[in-house]
């Protein structure tokens, strides 16, 4: 496949190192998530992936998107998994190749796709699983390297955050005795 680079504005010489395959699956997955986490049916709720008005304006404006304006849904479901998504925004930001508003932004819709009940690639709007590993290896190569069982990602994610903060919460020890293990593995 042809690869080549965007300059588009002052994010130039951040997105000229982002290939253009990459640059269109990111816009594919930003305007799927923003629509099914932001509207009045959503569940969970998360408005503008939990940005501020000013940080969205900024991803809507170098992707050339249109958002609505504002987002309205269920507030009480929001604030209930808000100390989640806070938190899942902070795990990916400590594994995030580079500091940049790019990888902030994704940290962002991976947190708000992490919530959703499907796999994550289905729940980001992506194609396949591939497209979602190019991502990971892409921006978050610490953490898509670190899944060297190639687990489940919302499984792998959860399980390393919990060892993180010291909690476990798996059924057993180790994965290979764990009655747990089809969930965690296997197709996705
Ligand atoms: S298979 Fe069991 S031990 Fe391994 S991550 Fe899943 S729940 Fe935890």
């Amino acid at each position: 496949m042809m690869e080549f680079c965007l300059q588009i504005g002052d994010e130039s010489q951040e997105s000229c190192e982002l290939s253009f395959s990459l640059l269109s699956i990111l816009k594919k997955s930003f305007t799927y998530v923003l629509q099914r986490f932001g509207n009045k049916e959503s569940e969970p709720f998360i408005p503008f992936l939990g940005m501020s008005s000013e940080e969205v304006g900024k991803l809507a404006s170098f992707f050339d998107l249109t958002l609505d304006s504002p987002q309205r849904g269920n507030l009480g479901a929001y604030l209930g998994c808000l100390e989640e998504h806070k938190m899942l925004v902070e795990f990916f930001l400590r594994y995030r190749n580079r500091d940049g508003e790019i990888s902030l932004w994704v940290a962002h819709l991976l947190a708000t796709a992490s919530l959703g009940e499907n796999h994550l690639w289905q729940d980001m709007g992506l194609q396949n699983r591939a497209e979602l590993g190019f991502l990971l290896r892409s921006l978050f190569f610490p953490l898509f390297s670190a899944n060297k069982q190639d687990m489940r990602w919302k499984r792998f994610f959860y399980r390393k955050l919990c060892e993180e903060e010291g909690i476990f919460v798996c059924k057993a020890p180790n994965c290979k005795d764990c009655s747990d293990r089809p969930i965690c593995f296997g197709p996705e």
